[in-house]
């Protein structure tokens, strides 16, 4: 019982230390061992780039905000559509 209780212990340990080699990478400020996923140095303070994260563009903000609307305006019209067609 006792050596299951540790065996599993040692595999989240295991676990954890995996994930955390796949997520490690330096700080550019101060070099410490960070995960890729923080926005803020733990050691430093400093703003870090997350994996992953590029801020939006104004033409990609422009290209959502187009598509949100014509989506939306799509469902107005169907919704219309299927008013008018269920109150004849
Ligand atoms: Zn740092």
């Amino acid at each position: 019982m006792k050596d299951k209780k540790t065996t599993v212990y040692e595999d989240r340990q295991e676990k954890q230390r995996k994930y955390m080699e796949k997520h490690a990478v330096l700080c550019p400020h101060c070099g410490a061992e960070v995960l890729d996923h923080m926005t803020e140095c733990p050691y430093c303070k400093q703003p870090l780039k997350p994996k992953g994260y590029t801020p939006l563009t104004d033409k990609q903000i422009k290209k959502i905000k187009l598509i949100t609307f014509s989506v939306g305006m799509v469902i107005a019209i169907v919704v219309l559509v299927c008013w008018s067609l269920f109150w004849k």
